[in-house]
């Protein structure tokens, strides 16, 4: 008995589809490398945990847990709708904002379409678009590792289908500003979608410059899909829970269409309800998050490592050697990290902030396992200006 037959058949898109590089869980690393403890940062999780409350929201499920959940997640909706200041029915969950990204790329695009993004990226950006059989076309980013928004409008044209950028960007952490989000969201045409990632809105939001995402997309006449998530500042990643808000609720109905039903668990609705009542937990998980980002990126340039200027809960930097092989040294002394596998970035790695504990774990380690010292050791052009704040 053969599959061959069947599998010979299958679409050239979902043959050739990259897997997606989803990181090495704790167990694992501690089973394989035999170590006490592991520091997992690799995945931008928030140290702090989820809110106190959202435990409790969830032990009080129990009974209701045979039932289906709402498949319109209603009082999250009304609750967030109220929040952001839009009607309910411009609001779209998703099992993780992944979920809406793959909605959308199977929603709006058909194979052959064009989208554009920038590299590095998520891969997630690039993967559900080739799903759909997209064409994607990707911008590098500018030396400095900020976002080259020229190359982006030169990019970009009537026959784009979606433009699909995270701001802050992962895994680089660098941002659109203000103006330059406005001069790329003039240059593009109302048949392009535009796919706005804010899984790290929440460290960002307060930045000088930082755009107001929902705001700038509001004031365009474009077709657009903003995301968020629940997985980051809000520390509930195990549980699944995104939101998208769209330029109208037209666009919606058909992702609607699109998505299973029932597409956000009851558990996953409950915590995100509670976690959004719990303001302090939210201010301190960000807090933590940014002390800890900058100390992490000063001890590094220290060193003499060229670090990106991250407005997230990571810091990307250019090791200045094989960051993959560096990576898996860090792994025998229990540090996961994700280091970069694009073709430009192999030096690269991102390192998410962890607690005080984990974050000095990894300095450590990086002492202990490089190979080269990066202040005595000229580093190719490629990542130059790296280290301007
Ligand atoms: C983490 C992340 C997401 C989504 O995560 P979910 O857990 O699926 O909500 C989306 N986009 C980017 C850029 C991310 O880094």
């Amino acid at each position: 008995m053969s599959t061959a037959p069947l599998l010979e058949r299958v679409r050239p898109a979902v043959r050739d589809l990259p897997a997606y590089n989803a990181g090495l869980s704790a167990e694992y690393v501690r089973r394989t490398y035999g170590v006490a403890h592991v520091a997992k940062l690799g995945s931008n999780e928030n140290p702090l945990g989820a809110s106190p409350a959202v435990a409790t929201a969830l032990g009080q499920i129990g009974a209701e847990l045979a039932q289906y959940p709402d498949p319109a997640c209603g009082a999250l909706s009304e609750r967030l709708a109220a929040e952001l200041g839009i009607h309910p029915a411009r609001l779209i969950f998703g099992n993780g904002s992944e979920d809406l990204i793959a909605i959308a790329a199977h929603t709006f695009l058909a194979p052959g379409d064009e989208v554009v993004t920038i590299t590095p990226a998520f891969g997630l950006h690039t993967i559900y678009p080739a799903a759909a059989g997209a064409r994607v076309v990707t911008v590098p980013l500018r030396p400095d590792f900020t976002i080259d928004v020229e190359r982006l409008i030169a990019a970009v044209s009537p026959d784009t289908r979606m433009l699909i950028l995270s701001n802050p960007s992962n895994p680089v952490g660098s941002a659109l500003c203000r103006q330059d989000m406005q001069r790329l969201l003039a240059a593009l045409s109302p048949a392009t979608l535009v796919l706005w990632d804010e899984a790290y809105y929440e460290y960002a939001a307060t930045d000088a410059d930082y755009p107001d995402g929902l705001q700038l997309l509001g004031a365009t006449s474009l077709p657009w899909l903003l995301l968020r998530t629940f997985s980051k500042a809000y520390g509930l990643a195990g549980l699944r829970i995104g939101y998208g808000v769209a330029a109208d609720s037209a666009m919606l109905e058909l992702m609607h269409r699109m998505r299973t039903p029932f597409n956000v668990n009851r558990l996953a609705q409950s915590a995100a309800l509670a976690a959004l009542d719990d303001r302090a937990h939210l201010r301190a998980s960000v807090r933590h998050a940014t002390d800890e980002r900058e100390r992490i990126g000063e001890a590094l340039r220290e060193r003499g490592y060229r670090v990106a200027p991250s407005h997230a809960n990571f810091v990307f930097f250019d090791t200045g050697e094989h960051a993959l092989s560096l990576a898996r040294r860090l792994l025998e002394r229990g540090v996961i990290v994700k280091p970069w596998l694009e073709p430009g970035y192999q030096r690269c790695m991102r390192v998410s902030v962890g607690s005080r504990a984990d974050n000095d774990l990894f300095l450590a380690a990086l002492h202990a396992c490089a190979s080269i010292r990066p202040a005595q050791h000229p580093i190719d052009r490629s990542c130059e200006s790296l280290s301007k704040p």
